[in-house]
């Protein structure tokens, strides 16, 4: 079968290459992958920034048909469309598996880093883990919602914004043009939108924002949302970049909650006074559980949220590494592994 292994010596770190697939062990599934997103954490793992995994097949946001299971699966049945995501495996029993907060499991496999992933014909997934797409969602689009989708829906829950509160979202990309969908639409949130993009702001008032603000030409959002808001109730930072964090922390009314989800390699600035006088909490949010991915998909299959997705042939990945590198891409690229051939 063809997949997208990671090579340092080729264009963008990665290739398509010929793989053989393994027998199934006991638990697992095999998945013939219809699509896969490309994300930035595939250009991490491409580029050996969380280690050296040279040969893996890359790919955390996989949708595909079960097309054999393990004599012990109970959970799946051939013919299922299901996901391979991220938070591929956990082990099932620590304190963190057990407390609903398995995307934290010290033993976490991740697909297309420390498993093989969903950017090739076939895949083998836990069967336990791989989580069914609903009837009405099409599976490129749920290919979006398997990483982007169900990390903002999840950072949302997160922030704990109720109805007709505000939230504001710093970065409309890919991350945060669904956040601002799942707030809107799904929490009914009042929306505050934030990018130093106009195309971007522009796409985030379409799909729901209230306010949008470009502090390269409007001022600093802080200031615009505590003088005509007194404050959002919750932000959610996408935005990789510690301009934004500081000024979420600013953006906040007491109480508020600052939900963080890009990842800068920087440090923030945190005014220990501002946190204790006014009960601000800043809390890190990873993806998601396997429960909220279910969640979110079900938001798509009823039309409440819309990926933006653009498919593209498998055999144009290198080009669409550079791409993503150099910041062209609007929405999600998806490899389609349709027709591979
Ligand atoms: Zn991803
Ligand atoms: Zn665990």
């Amino acid at each position: 079968m063809k997949a997208v292994v990671v090579n340092p010596n080729t264009k963008s770190k990665v290739e398509v290459a010929e793989k053989e697939i393994r027998p199934l062990k006991a638990g697992e599934a095999l998945v013939d992958v219809e699509y896969c997103g490309v994300c930035h954490t595939d250009l991490h793992v491409a580029a050996g920034d969380f280690g050296d995994v040279e040969g893996r097949v890359l790919g955390h946001e996989g949708i595909g048909i079960v097309s054999e299971i393990a004599d012990d699966v109970t959970t799946l049945n051939v013919g299922d469309r299901v996901s391979i995501a991220w938070m591929f495996q956990a082990c099932g029993s620590c304190e963190y598996c057990t407390t609903g907060r398995e995307t934290f499991c010290r033993h976490v496999q991740n697909a297309g880093y420390s498993v093989d992933g969903g950017m090739a014909e076939q895949c083998i997934v836990a069967a336990d883990y791989a989580v069914k797409v609903p009837e009405g969602l099409d599976p490129a689009k749920a290919s979006s919602i398997t990483c982007a989708g169900v990390t903002t829906y999840k950072a949302i829950k997160v922030a704990d914004v109720k109805p007709g509160e505000y939230v504001v979202v710093y970065g409309c990309g890919g991350l945060g043009n669904l956040a601002i969908q799942y707030a809107k639409h799904v929490f009914n949130a009042k929306v505050i939108a934030v990018d130093l993009n106009n195309d971007k702001l522009a796409l985030a008032r379409e799909i729901g924002a209230d306010l949008t603000i470009n502090p390269l030409e409007d001022g600093d959002a802080e200031n615009i949302i505590q003088e005509q808001l007194g404050g959002a109730h919750a932000a959610v930072v996408t935005a990789v970049s510690k301009a934004a964090f500081n000024s979420a922390v600013d953006a906040v009314r007491a109480c508020g909650k600052v939900v963080a989800v890009g990842l800068p390699s920087e440090t923030m600035d945190l005014n220990i006074p501002r946190l204790v006088l006014d009960g601000i909490e800043v809390i890190g949010s990873l993806v998601g559980t396997r429960k909220d991915l279910a969640e979110a998909f079900q938001f798509g299959a009823e039309g409440k949220v819309v990926p933006v997705v653009k498919t593209r042939c498998l055999h144009d990945v290198q080009d669409v590494f550079e791409e993503m590198e150099q910041g062209k891409i609007q929405g999600r690229m998806v490899l389609d592994f349709t027709d591979a051939t």
